[in-house]
């Protein structure tokens, strides 16, 4: 696929679009604008692929909207070389913004069709992200712990699991709760193991399922 000068362009715009609602980290802002978010969308939605807005990407899923990665993204406060965990593969394009952002990116995705579609995908990129198959309530134990954690689908609980795998004073960033409006929470782990949890608004995203989906 290419990467035209009209894209560029239209990226440019898009970062525009995000640093006037609110982003101001510097290395998301500058990720989002390398990375070609038209890449990750099925051809039929190419000209929306610059829009701030969510998009289907098959298996019922959608690549989340530009602004809430980067808000996302933000929360975390990742910095470079920093062990990162996302829940939700999806289209990978959360985690090539993570990696670019310098940090060793971990996902997991529950959807066997997707993992198998995206790790293909990411091949073609010069990202490197450690896919797995799995339900991302487990986490990914054999790399933990993380330095940061990111749930990128709605979870009506915090998985104890991951606060586990999660390193003291290391953070998770969930949209929280079981209705159709979550809210953004950033959990800190203090080092004596308690957690301080912070609310950063509302937002919508698809749920964070139990089981392995067989599609
Ligand atoms: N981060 C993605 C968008 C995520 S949409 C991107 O950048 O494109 C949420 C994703 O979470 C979907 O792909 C869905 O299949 C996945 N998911 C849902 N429940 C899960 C679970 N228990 N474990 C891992 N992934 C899960």
């Amino acid at each position: 696929m290419e990467d035209s000068y009209r894209h560029r362009g239209l990226r440019k715009k898009l970062v525009e679009s995000i640093r006037e609602k609110g982003i101001v980290d510097k290395a998301v802002l500058a990720a989002i604008e390398k990375i070609p978010r038209h890449f990750f969308l099925d051809s039929s939605f190419l000209e929306f692929a610059y829009q701030d807005k969510p998009f289907p990407i098959g298996s019922g899923q959608t690549i989340s909207q530009p602004f809430t990665v980067a808000f996302q993204s933000e929360l975390l406060a990742v910095k470079r070389g920093m062990k990162v965990l996302e829940i939700g593969t999806g289209s990978g394009y959360q985690a090539c913004v993570l990696a670019e952002m310098g940090a060793k990116v971990f996902s997991i995705e529950r959807q066997r069709k997707l993992f198998i579609r995206t790790k293909q995908f990411l091949q073609t990129l010069p990202y490197k992200v450690n896919l797995f198959l799995g339900d991302g309530n487990e986490g990914v134990a054999a790399y933990a712990p993380y330095d940061r954690i990111l749930i990128t689908a709605a979870a009506p609980e915090i998985p104890e699991k991951l606060l586990e795998q999660l390193k003291p004073g290391g953070m998770i960033v969930i949209p929280h709760g079981a209705d159709d409006i979550q809210q953004m929470l950033r959990i800190i782990k203090n080092d004596d193991g308690s957690t301080t949890t912070e609310e950063h608004g509302a937002f919508r995203f698809v749920p964070l399922l139990p089981d392995l989906g067989n599609d």
